[in-house]
């Protein structure tokens, strides 16, 4: 890539798509399983590396039960199911998420419901309250890190006794009045692919304080025959109440539930545990270089990055802002500007086939029109900005941006 039409003096473009390397402390780990070859989280009598993930992640969450799976899409899928809900039922989701996720709906033989989400990524609570007397559950997509009002919400499904899920899939370390999003709802969900905050290529985890729900399923994961003895509550939950109300759960769905086999290997596992002490640097580095960046961006006449909502406080690892005041041919040039000179910046309504944007989503068995949403996506550009980032990194990145914007327009001027 030509980068002979930077002006500033400035350090080479970092590479937003390389990872962070995994710890050290992963190496032994992964060196017993390889000698052992115990891959598999149900040979072990007990303390399996899928096992001891599970019960270290929900005391980090603070919540009762975990169980981990083979993605986040999957635990999604699993809520819905554990839920109980019937064929074809209505849940509602924001019109600005991932494909994954009303494909989860779909894989669950439910009806994905589209809500309006407004110019700050977050759901418009007009058309989600105007939505929400037709629809059986509904998930909260955090897309990208961004938080909608979870007061609103929840006191919206608890009067109408509908479920939440919350999708945290891009959330893990993001907190709502101090409170840990994806303990927010009945059940959270976490994805450990590789572009989130802990990187295990793929992986997900569900998170929930209902013996009932974890208890279906655990089982509907595949844990078949009385695998499901070798799942516990979280060690500082683990009173008697709480260890008999899973017993008596599994006890309830034994050879009830179908197998859908979305377990974890050890192998995932041993790579995830020695990064979650790394959970809270990343989220202190992610948000102090997502403020850095939008300072910087924020200069510009043509660029607003939405603030958070009060009770928010976020765990980015990139950045969204909208352009305003310019064509969609202007904003198209600055896309091609900009990545010219090294940024890749993705319109999430512009670029093709893009899987944020709702209407690729041909699959959805009911097509959905949403005006508002529409009009953000062909405004709202995606950076990535990895947390291991430095300063000096920043600062090439925000000034391709900027000068990108600034070629645009002054052409558009001339
Ligand atoms: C990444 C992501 C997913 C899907 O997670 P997988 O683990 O890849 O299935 C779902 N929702 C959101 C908001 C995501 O960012």
């Amino acid at each position: 890539m030509s980068q002979t039409s930077l002006r500033a003096p400035m350090g080479p473009v970092p590479d937003v798509h390389q990872a962070e390397a995994i710890p050290d402390a992963a190496r032994a780990a992964i060196e017993a399983l390889m000698q052992s070859g115990d891959l598999f989280r149900y040979t072990a009598p007990q303390d399996a590396p899928v096992a001891l993930l599970e019960a270290e992640f929900a005391q980090l969450l603070g919540a009762k039960y975990a169980l981990a799976v083979s993605s986040c899409s999957a635990a999604l899928f699993l809520s819905l199911k554990a839920l109980d809900l019937p064929r074809d039922a209505r849940v509602l989701i924001p019109g600005f998420t991932f494909a994954a996720v009303p494909s989860s709906v779909v894989h669950a033989d439910c009806i994905p419901v589209l809500c309006e989400v407004g110019e700050n990524y977050r759901v418009d609570m007009a058309d989600f309250e105007a939505k929400l007397d037709n629809v059986q559950a509904v998930i909260i997509s955090h897309m990208r890190g961004h938080t909608s009002d979870m007061d609103a919400i929840l006191a919206l499904c608890a009067a109408r006794d509908i479920p939440v899920v919350e999708d945290a899939a891009h959330s893990l370390g993001t907190t709502w009045h101090g409170r840990k999003i994806g303990t927010l709802g009945a059940i959270g969900c976490f994805s450990f692919q590789s572009y989130k905050m802990i990187n295990a290529g793929e992986g997900g985890i569900l998170i929930t304080d209902d013996a009932e729900l974890v208890a279906r399923a655990v089982i509907m994961s595949g844990a078949y025959e009385h695998n499901w003895q070798k799942h516990k509550s979280a060690p500082s939950t683990e009173t008697d109440d709480a260890t008999g109300a899973l017993q008596a759960a599994f006890a309830k769905w034994q050879n009830k539930l179908p197998l859908y086999n979305l377990r974890m290997s050890n192998l995932s596992a041993v790579v995830i545990r020695p990064q979650l002490p790394e959970l809270a640097r990343r989220v202190s580095d992610g948000l102090k270089n997502h403020d850095y960046v939008a300072d910087q961006l924020n200069q510009s006449p043509y660029i607003t990055v939405p603030a958070p909502l009060a009770p928010e406080k976020r765990a980015p690892d990139s950045i969204q802002f909208n352009l305003v005041g310019m064509s969609d041919d202007e904003v198209r040039r600055f896309a091609k500007a900009s990545a010219a000179k090294g940024v890749k910046v993705q319109v999430f309504g512009l670029s093709e086939d893009n899987a944020r944007a709702f209407w690729n989503w041909q699959f959805l068995p009911e097509q959905q029109s949403l005006p508002q949403t529409r009009a953000m996506l062909m405004r709202a550009c995606d950076v990535r900005l990895p947390v291991r980032l430095r300063e000096d990194e920043l600062d090439v990145i925000a000034a391709i941006v900027l000068s990108a914007i600034e070629d645009t327009m002054e052409a558009a001027a001339a």
